[in-house]
């Protein structure tokens, strides 16, 4: 059985409970999870608790190369958990390589920033000194999704740690299996037992014991918009600090000046990437009226030919879904988006009965007002829309709740500007499907999130400002 990880101990829960896992290629149980509860959540955040000042004292020499040895241990450990994470997700392997080695760069990236980033002198009119330190917030709850359980993880234990904070996070019920095994290489890396504790179990107890625990000073959410919204009016009784990362609809904007060859490509994997279980899915395709048919009938070839195949075979390029469950969830949007009448061009089918695969799908000419262009699907499917001008186009990718991501392909530099200008998201690429980089700050605007991750900024959010006046 996989056990919580506490104060530098693996042990089962304390009531003995645990629940099954698994395989969501093959849909047979892998394994057991210790299914932590309230009291399991009260021992870890006391222990961390109490861990707060002894980490806070350790130098930023220290923790460096702490953080710096657990880059390395991740780098040594790549094949290991990118085999596990590939098995517990369902994702290609080839992907789950790539993102152990996002894992290990950012904490990297995160322990170069320890002794670089402080607090200032200030300039006061009155006779003396102003400073600011920069302060650990204490003990930080986080709580992740199962679609990059390694990546999302290391965005908020990297910047925690760097920052002199201890922690308490929940993984996703689903995917606990590689923060655990954070969590130890941590330890190895020689970060102190109780400064980073893991504790699986369901959202509705773990995720809210955490939450509501007092000694917790800031909540760190990635997960549906839905969820976080319920995290951010509990931790309002006692103002604690919230990150959010939530849902997306993004839109991939493509001008008829578009170099079709690279943008047919990078639009098919900007949704397609981790099976359409990304928050930053380009998942509503616009595309200027007249490249549109074109731009369409080669997508669709692309689609069909991709390579859909186990996890764990190097050559695939689509695997699973994260469960039968999720699969399902994304089958109803397939009805919902025919029963709107939008025009299904492929895909949509379960191609085998064992596992929770589904063949790719893509609706074509879809209007902005179905539930199909305006709902995160979560899932392998894109809504194609045509569009004519460029003022019609900012609209309908504006006409959304969410505002996470997305992209501009033209060869026109005056334009692309204008409509990244133009566009209300959180993060925007041009000529790319890509726009996470750990150096730059991430994160949404409107029911998209709050808060930003990566980048220098996430330091801000994982500190606090002290004021200091020392008079003349
Ligand atoms: P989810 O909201 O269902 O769950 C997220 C986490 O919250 C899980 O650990 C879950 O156990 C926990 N949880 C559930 N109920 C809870 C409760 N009542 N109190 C506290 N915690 C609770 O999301 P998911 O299905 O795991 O992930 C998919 C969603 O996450 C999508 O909407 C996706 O867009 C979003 N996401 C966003 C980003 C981003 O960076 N913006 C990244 C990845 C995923
Ligand atoms: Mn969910």
């Amino acid at each position: 059985m996989e056990l919580l990880l506490i104060g530098g101990d693996r042990r089962p829960a304390t009531s003995g409970d645990a629940y099954p896992l698994s395989d969501p290629a093959t849909g047979e149980t892998w394994m057991e999870v210790a299914a932590g509860g309230v009291a399991d959540i009260d021992q870890a955040v006391k222990l961390a608790d109490q861990m707060r000042s002894p980490w806070r004292k350790v130098n930023s020499r220290d923790r460096t190369r702490m953080l710096l040895n657990l880059s390395g241990l991740l780098r040594s450990h790549l094949e290991e958990l990118a085999q596990l994470e590939s098995r517990n997700v369902g994702k290609p392997i080839r992907e789950a390589r790539e993102e152990v080695e996002l894992a290990a760069d950012c904490f990297e990236y995160y322990a170069g920033a320890i002794n670089k980033v402080g607090g200032q002198t200030i300039p006061v009119a009155a006779a003396g000194t102003g400073l600011t330190f920069r302060e650990p917030l204490g003990v930080c709850g986080m709580i992740a999704p199962w679609n990059f359980p390694l990546v999302i993880t290391a965005w908020k234990v990297a910047p925690a740690l760097a920052m002199g904070n201890t922690i308490v996070l929940k993984p996703a019920s689903l995917t606990p299996l590689s923060a655990l095994r954070l969590a130890e290489l941590a330890l190895e890396a020689g970060v102190p037992p109780g400064v980073f504790n893991v504790v699986p179990g369901a959202g509705s107890v773990v995720g809210d014991a955490l939450i509501r625990h007092p000694l917790v000073r800031k909540i760190s959410f990635t997960g549906s918009t839905e969820i976080g919204a319920q995290v951010m009016r509990l931790a309002a009784d006692d103002i604690k600090r919230v990150t959010l990362e939530l849902g997306g609809k993004s839109a991939n904007l493509v001008f008829a000046d578009a170099d079709l060859d690279k943008a047919v490509p990078k639009a098919m994997w900007s949704v397609l990437g981790n099976t359409g279980q990304d928050c930053c899915a380009r998942s509503r395709l616009l595309v200027q009226r007249p490249v549109y048919d074109e731009f369409l009938q080669r997508l669709i070839g692309q689609f069909q030919a991709l390579k859909l195949g186990q996890p764990r075979d190097e050559q695939t390029e689509i695997a699973c879904l994260v469960s039968t469950g999720q699969r399902d969830r994304v089958l109803d949007y397939i009805s919902i988006g025919q029963q709107e009448g939008a025009r299904l061009a492929c895909g949509g089918t379960i191609p085998t009965e064992t596992g929770a695969y589904l063949q790719p799908a893509i609706f074509a000419d879809v209007q902005p007002e179905m539930r199909i262009a305006r709902e995160e699907i979560f899932g392998p499917v894109l809504a194609v829309i045509p569009f004519d001008t460029e003022a019609e186009a900012v609209a309908i990718a504006n006409n959304s709740f969410y505002g996470l991501s997305g992209s501009i392909w033209t060869k026109d530099i005056s334009r692309a500007l204008r409509v990244a200008k133009a566009i209300e998201t959180g993060v925007i690429s041009i000529n790319t499907g890509h726009s996470v980089h750990l150096e730059a700050p991430f994160g949404g605007v409107k029911r998209s999130g709050l808060g930003r991750e990566l980048g220098l900024a996430a330091l801000d959010h994982y500190s606090e400002m002290k004021t200091v006046f020392i008079a003349e």
